[in-house]
């Protein structure tokens, strides 16, 4: 007998499901059999039990039992109705806040009864508030559950009751239906604990734990059942970057072979010499280019570490040989600070540098499209507007995305698909361009392996020479005036200082609006300086203008938002100044931190936090104080806040894990790598079926 594989029959097929609730169901990615089973429960809850009341552990869903003791209407700031219920092993207060006449009546003391609710903390011991109740007759015991109840990711118009209702349906069709094994038996891997469960008992597990079930397991998601389809999912997601690099891969790239002279050229203009990272990074990029299969490189450097020349050198190497070369930076301010870097090396080359954001608008606008369209431009500089649908690009055979961590993963791929669509307007001659990520937020090798799975990695490890150690203080906002002081006594010494204003919110308006009070207020108090501000709602001539005289020393100390963060590269600034510093992530103080130092001068970075502090902040100040090496940090940060924020929200968010959770699998990753790769070359028609389902729609953004 043939059996109809369950991600081909419809939810239509199941008990109880019309075409509205069906219409609901898709709205919640739920179309066939296999989506249900794949919507795994958030948690359970244990009625299988009943718990001796002396044993009750706080936060703890249980059911317990017992005869009611005392029961009293208590006037406290709000009247409840409370119960002393006692079993042989203790006792337990019961707190309704509404409850009727009859209730009390019912609950009086002598009374037995079988509660289920969340054990908390109370005034007297354990308590419950509100727990659901039945009475219990002494001669007819009531049954309890034999398995455990899960509770199902919230749903719009569909009940907890109709999703256990489906999937039960959905779980017995698999006795005889099948759900296909897409992991194959794989040779020797470090996974084989986890993958020794198999898929259909994994399932059935997970929707219907049977009693003894080790909930504490289930609870921190590791159980092997879970393990096992975490460890599934998180090869789905490999096997979708893979795909992806494959299919780019087979797309053919302009040859763009080294030019010494070229490379010479520039290099006279650098007036320093390429540390040994930067030059060994510089030749796998070299080699790369002068490839037809295209190049997919993620180059990893500490702010500072000198990415932005390492860019330049793979960009001339491709206009010597006739391409365009198109970089993209995540903020006006960066873009502008590259336009000029490029224009003071490039100009002396003879190569014409186009230039465009969002904010370029009318006549101008039109002068950079028609040189970036008729090739008199080769260098092109700006903000993701040079992917839009109006950039029509001659001849792009390399493109650069700067800071690629300031943008999602969703993001990069949005990018990385109109630049490779071989009939989009942006590959000019039909051919993928190469592409070179740089991004300055270490991230942790695991983690690394599984958000940029489709990329190579190149890691720039050294400072330029010469650097001193940022030194950092941790002061309270009591000592402001001091700062202030500091402030202005190194001004006046000639040294350049910013003033960081921070915000939680991300709210353009209010940072602004914070920094420009800041700004007030310092220009009151330090009336000898020349004080700027700059902020994220300025015109970009502003910002450039300002800039412009912080770079030239016209202005001593620069208020600024955490538009600074990414790029702004003052050599001579040496003193800065965090306010709030206990609200930001680790990540970004590194970043902000990375704007000094970068001068032969000693430089000062003083962390302002307003008291009182918390146990998490006072750890994260702490770090930022002993060390200043971004990759050390960045496992701390992982430590400390989890993956989701290290790489970005929108970065994690847009894997949309299910079941896997990075930091918590993060042992697994090395082999899901080497799991994946083998799929894809041993058993290449099984890479669509696990694609689907576990990306299932959201898999769009990944397609070549
Ligand atoms: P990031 O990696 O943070 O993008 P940048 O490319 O902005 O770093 O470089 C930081 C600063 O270091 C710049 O002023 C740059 O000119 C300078 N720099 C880069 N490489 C070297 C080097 N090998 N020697 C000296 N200074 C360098
Ligand atoms: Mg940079």
């Amino acid at each position: 007998m043939t059996t109809l594989g369950l991600h081909r029959v419809g939810v239509e097929s199941l008990r109880g499901v019309g075409p509205q609730l069906a219409v609901k169901l898709k709205k919640l990615g739920l179309y066939s059999l296999q989506d249900l089973l794949f919507h795994l429960p958030l948690r359970y809850i244990d009625r299988t039990q009943i718990t001796p009341i002396g044993g009750v552990q706080p936060q703890s869903e249980v059911v317990i039992e017992g005869e009611i003791r005392a029961s009293d209407v208590v006037f406290g700031r709000r009247r409840s109705l409370v119960c002393r219920l006692q079993d042989n092993s203790g006792t337990t207060t019961l707190r309704f806040f509404h409850f009727s006449r009859a209730q009390q009546e019912r609950l009086k003391a002598g009374t037995l009864i079988r509660c289920f609710g969340e054990a908390r903390r109370g005034k007297s011991g354990i308590e419950f508030y509100h727990p659901e109740y039945q009475h219990l007759d002494k001669d007819r015991p009531k049954s309890l559950d034999d398995t455990l109840t899960p509770i199902y990711p919230a749903t719009e118009g569909v009940t907890q009751t109709r999703i256990r209702d489906l999937c039960s349906q959905a779980l017995k069709k698999l006795d005889n239906q099948s759900i296909d094994e897409l992991l194959p038996p794989l040779p020797e891997s470090g996974l084989s604990h986890q993958l020794s469960f198999s898929l259909v008992s994994a399932l059935k597990l997970l929707h219907n734990p049977p009693p003894g079930t080790a909930l504490n397991l289930l609870a921190c998601g590791e159980h092997p059942a879970q393990q096992r389809l975490a460890a599934e999912e998180l090869v789905a997601h490999n096997l979708s970057l893979l795909r992806l690099r494959q299919r780019i891969q087979q797309q053919k790239a302009p040859v763009l072979s080294e030019d010494v002279t070229a490379k010479n050229a520039l290099l006279e203009q650098l007036g320093f010499t390429l540390t040994s990272a930067q030059n060994k990074v510089a030749s796998e990029i070299s080699a790369d280019i002068a490839s037809s299969v295209p190049m997919l490189r993620l180059v990893q450097g500490d702010v500072g570490s000198g990415k932005t020349v390492v860019a330049a050198m793979a960009a001339v190497q491709a206009i010597a040989n006739g391409s365009q070369v198109a970089l993209m930076a995540p903020t006006e301010i960066l873009a502008e600070q590259h336009r000029i870097n490029f224009e003071k090396w490039f100009k002396p080359l003879g190569i014409r540098i186009a230039w465009l954001t969002g904010k370029i608008k009318g006549k101008a606008r039109e002068a950079q499209l028609s040189a970036i369209d008729d090739g008199s431009a080769k260098m092109i500089i700006g903000t993701h507007a040079l992917f839009q649908e109006t950039v029509l690009f001659n001849n792009l055979g390399l493109s650069i995305i700067d800071e690629q961590h300031r943008f999602g993963v969703h993001q990069r791929l949005a990018l990385r698909q109109k630049g490779f669509d071989p009939n989009s307007i942006l590959s000019g001659h039909g051919s993928a361009p190469h592409q070179l990520i740089m991004t300055a937020t270490p991230i942790p090798r695991t983690l690394a392996m599984s958000a940029y799975a489709d990329l190579d990695c190149s890691v720039i490890d050294e400072l330029p020479p010469g650097r001193k150690p940022v030194d950092t203080l941790v002061l309270s906002t009591i000592r402001r005036n001091d700062i202030i002081e500091r402030v202005r006594a190194s001004c006046l010494e000639g040294r350049q200082a910013y003033w960081v204003c921070t915000l939680i919110e991300e709210s353009d308006v209010l940072e602004a609006q914070a920094a420009e009070v800041t700004a007030n207020e310092l220009k009151l108090l330090l009336p000898e300086l020349s004080i700027g501000l700059i902020h994220g709602r300025l015109k970009p001539k502003n910002k450039l203008e300002i800039m412009e005289a912080f770079k030239n020393g016209a202005i001593n100390l620069l208020v600024a938002t955490t538009v600074i963060e990414v790029g702004v590269d003052v050599p001579n600034a040496s003193l800065m100044i965090i306010e709030n510093s206990e609200r930001l992530g680790l990540s970004q103080l590194h970043q902000l931190r990375g704007r000094i130092g970068r001068g032969s001068q000693a430089s000062h970075c003083v962390l302002l936090y307003s008291p009182p502090i918390s146990g998490n902040g006072n750890a994260r100040l702490k770090i930022m104080r002993e060390t200043t090496d971004g990759f050390k940090i960045a496992e701390k940060d992982l430590e400390l806040r989890g993956p989701g924020e290290v790489l970005g929200t929108r970065q994690t968010g847009d894997m949309q894990l299910h079941i896997a959770d990075l930091q918590r699998d993060s042992h697994m990753l090395t082999d899901i790598k080497l799991i994946a790769e083998y799929v894809l070359i041993n058993h290449p028609d099984n890479v669509d079926g696990l694609i689907r389902r576990w990306l299932g729609h959201s898999e769009k953004y990944a397609q070549a």
